[in-house]
């Protein structure tokens, strides 16, 4: 077995496979409504948020497109600072919706006052914002971008937290996000295949005067259900049943303990690569979940991949069009400083650092 130090999927803890391993209930059946019932609060504590939480059996991106489907009427600002913000634009454009692009180069974060400056031509009624670059390890300023876009009435800001969420706090209410998506395979350290959704009052209300909302990611059907305790089409019960182990056990440990987790380790990889490398994301502006260091020794990243995979460990390559340029360590889910500590004291050996 290998380790996983990699942007997702992450590793399982046996705990939460043995959670997953009861045998199936009909999701029309009172048990499942109970299990859902139970996980969706869960899911709203984790977000901060009296939202809608939908509970969707497809990956993250599913609701990505689900956002722009449901509630993108007139034109939408698509900010765009990596490959997964890229791919949401992608998807506006290819879901037949109107949009532009804001563009800063990769490495770079989104800036609050690039989106008032689009934001006040009055064209656009969305904006989809990736908060974890998770190409580039750029956190972007979700807190002054959210105020700016909060300016413009009848503006909605979509959220994709797929990298961050659990790993960093993101209170959806007091932010104003009104679609944040999430799945199970980063943070949350479950198998992929379930993803969520919180929708607020007034994305719900954009939705329902939308068109062609689409038939699988429709929030207003996925309401319907939602009331009842259940969803549109037959869910991935045990991957719920996986979520509501791991949010029980969170939750009882207290939220806060993960983030400060998280920030010190994310703070171990960055003295790390500061010392041996070069951080690639813009300073201010590194992720809490992963890091991306820029290659500056001109390592053979695939070669030392080899050599921690000899030794049960693995790290990501760069992503897209920077894959040679730099490599990634995550530092999410169930992962510790013990864990980081021993890796990078592999990575130490191997390279005679
Ligand atoms: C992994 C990732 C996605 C894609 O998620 P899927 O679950 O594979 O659809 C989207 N956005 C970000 C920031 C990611 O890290």
């Amino acid at each position: 077995m290998v380790k996983l130090f990699i942007p997702g999927p992450v590793d399982v803890s046996e705990e939460s496979f043995k959670a997953m391993s009861e045998q199936m209930i009909g999701h029309r059946s009172k048990n499942y409504a109970a299990l859902h019932g139970e996980v969706v609060p869960k899911l709203q504590q984790l977000m901060y948020t009296k939202n809608r939480v939908f509970i969707g059996t497809s990956s993250a991106t599913g609701w990505m497109e689900g956002a722009v489907r449901n509630c993108v009427k007139k034109k939408c600002l698509n900010l765009v600072c990596g490959a997964f913000s890229e791919r949401w634009h992608t998807i506006t454009r290819d879901n037949g919706k109107q949009c532009e692009k804001l563009e800063v180069e990769w490495g770079k974060a989104i800036k609050p006052e690039m989106v008032e400056e689009k934001l006040k031509t009055g064209e656009f009624d969305s904006v989809t914002l990736v908060h974890n670059e998770t190409s580039t390890g750029v956190m972007n300023p979700v807190k002054e971008i959210s105020e700016v876009v909060r300016k413009h009435d009848g503006v909605l800001l979509f959220v994709d937290t797929v990298s961050s969420m659990g790993g960093a706090k993101i209170p959806v209410d007091e932010l104003g996000i009104d679609v944040c998506l999430f799945g199970t395979q980063k943070d949350l350290a479950l198998p992929p295949g379930l993803a969520f959704c919180s929708v607020s009052e007034q994305a719900f209300e954009r939705a329902k005067t939308v068109e062609n909302r689409g038939a699988y990611f429709d929030f207003i059907d996925f309401d319907k259900y939602a009331q009842k305790n259940n969803t549109p089409s037959t869910p991935n019960v045990s991957l719920i049943r996986g979520v509501n182990h791991q949010l029980g056990k969170w939750l009882a440990e207290g939220l806060d303990k993960r983030y400060e987790k998280h920030a010190k380790m994310a703070e171990r990889v960055r003295e790390w690569g500061k010392k041996n490398f070069a951080l690639f994301p813009e300073p201010g502006y590194e992720s809490q979940t992963l890091s991306v260091m820029t290659n500056t020794r001109n390592i053979s990243v695939e070669d030392l991949n080899t050599k921690l995979k000899a030794k049960g460990v693995m790290i990501g390559n760069g992503y897209g069009k920077i894959k040679e340029k730099t490599f990634r360590i995550a530092h999410m889910g169930e992962t510790t400083l013990d864990d980081i500590n021993a890796l990078l004291a592999m990575i130490d050996e191997i390279l005679g650092l």
